[in-house]
């Protein structure tokens, strides 16, 4: 069979990270933000360009200090437990939003969103939802959200990675051992000779 196109390789990296995954992953990185000691959530919205115009986590709306609010899941005390106080990774990604709406934006996030959450999703016209947990699948909040997204069009599947890890190293890459032409001049360092000599050629020309 002939190929009117054969290929040429360019010599590109084949191991990127694909759309999809790279969002989750923003995702995941957002919920390592969370201060809550037992569930840490994160979510990136995405508008149909596939630029990136809100991320956020699961936390305490600003003012209300990570160290006087309770954290707790469980007291005698409703006003003692988070639940009162926690705004979810869904809500404070879309007010964190950097575009002037969502409007057919996906989300992509940890866990399958609660009701709460799954209201604001619909309002704001997000159009679908991926999440990585449904580990709440069957509790009330998860239903009726399901029932919310079903009514109001809002798609939601469930990603699977296609690695099982994303490593992230700071050390990967040496940055001073890096050679750049020419050379970053350091602050307190006279200008370097290669520097010099481009300015004199500019001069010439001039
Ligand atoms: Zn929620």
């Amino acid at each position: 069979m002939a190929s009117d196109s054969p290929a040429r390789p360019s010599g590109k990296r084949q191991d990127t990270l694909d759309w999809a995954e790279c969002f989750m992953a923003m995702a995941f990185l957002a919920a390592k933000r969370s201060k809550d000691p037992s569930t840490q959530v994160g979510a990136c919205i995405v508008n149909e360009d596939n630029r990136i115009v809100g991320i956020g986590y699961n936390g305490f709306p600003k003012g209300c200090s990570d160290d006087e609010f309770p954290w707790s899941k469980t007291s005698d005390n409703p006003l003692e437990t988070k639940y009162l106080y926690v705004c979810h990774a869904e809500v404070n990604a879309i007010l964190n939003k950097n575009s002037t709406d969502v409007r057919n934006c996906t989300m992509y996030v940890a866990l399958f969103p609660c009701n709460e959450c799954a209201k604001i999703i619909i309002q704001s016209a997000i159009r679908e939802v991926v999440y990585m947990s449904d580990k709440h699948a069957h509790k009330e909040h998860t239903i009726a959200a399901k029932r919310m997204f079903d009514a109001a069009g809002v798609r939601y599947t469930q990603y699977k990675p296609p690695h099982k890890q994303i490593v992230i190293d700071f050390t990967e890459i040496d940055w001073d051992s890096l050679n750049q032409v020419p050379a970053t001049p350091k602050k307190d360092d006279t200008v370097t000779d290669e520097v010099d000599m481009r300015k004199l050629s500019l001069k010439e020309r001039l």
